[in-house]
């Protein structure tokens, strides 16, 4: 089973859910992100 969830904020990939498991990670805001964009924004946010 693929579904389509969204597309990444970032880079406009498609992020799916794959057999339960999404290939992503949901912002706060309801928006989602792929996880090699989520990791770079982790490594780009210092603030945290
Ligand atoms: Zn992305």
């Amino acid at each position: 089973m693929k579904e389509k969830v969204g597309v990444c904020i970032d880079c406009g990939n498609t992020v799916f859910c794959l057999a339960g498991f999404l290939n992503g990670v949901v912002l706060k805001e309801g928006r989602l992100r792929c996880f090699d964009c989520d990791r770079e924004a982790e490594k780009k946010d210092e603030s945290r």
